[in-house]
């Protein structure tokens, strides 16, 4: 399956305690799609993003095809740090060349996968752990995935 806009699917009536009411209530669902750095020129309009990502949905779920939309809402930000896909080899690491310059933030190239919050908190970790590391003091655990098979960078 090849999607040009959504890059993720979440069923709220699921996850978030008034869906899971509203869906127990109507036997309805909602679903969030979402899509971070589509390009305008794909999607000029909010029209074309709609109809996008509906026909997306319609892939993801077939079976959605039959269910009857009663309401849909398009959110458009622009207020999101981009994290294109080839950025990775750009990105600074913890350390630096300067002595006293560590680099910590949801954008630091870092040695699991992880992003966004989980990011920015592991990569504050690590600068952390390399000060503490340099003052010979113990450094903190921690914890992610192994990085290995797909997720192996
Ligand atoms: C709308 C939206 C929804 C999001 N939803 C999610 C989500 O559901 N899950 C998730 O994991 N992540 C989500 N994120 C991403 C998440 O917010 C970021 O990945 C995270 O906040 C990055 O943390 P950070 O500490 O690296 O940077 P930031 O949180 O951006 O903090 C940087 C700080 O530095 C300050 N600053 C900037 N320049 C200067 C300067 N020159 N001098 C002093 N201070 C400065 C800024 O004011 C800011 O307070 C979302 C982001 C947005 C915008």
């Amino acid at each position: 399956m090849w999607l040009t806009l959504t890059d993720s699917i979440t069923l709220y009536h699921r996850i978030q305690d008034d869906y899971i009411a509203w869906a127990d209530k109507t036997g309805g669902s909602v679903v969030e799609l979402h899509a971070y750095c589509y390009k305008e020129t794909e999607f000029p309009t909010q029209a074309d993003l709609l109809a996008t990502f509906e026909a997306e949905l319609y892939e993801i779920v077939p079976s959605l095809r039959q269910a009857q939309m009663l309401h849909r809402q398009l959110v458009n930000q622009k207020n999101f740090a981009g994290f294109p896909p080839g950025s990775f080899a750009q990105r600074p690491e913890t350390s630096t060349a300067v002595p006293n310059l560590i680099f910590a933030g949801d954008w630091v190239k870092m040695p699991f996968p992880c992003g966004l919050m989980e990011r920015a908190v592991s990569s504050g970790l690590l600068a952390a752990n390399t000060i503490l590391q340099r003052q010979g003091v113990q450094r903190r655990p921690l914890l992610s995935v192994n990085p290995e098979g797909i997720l192996k960078i």
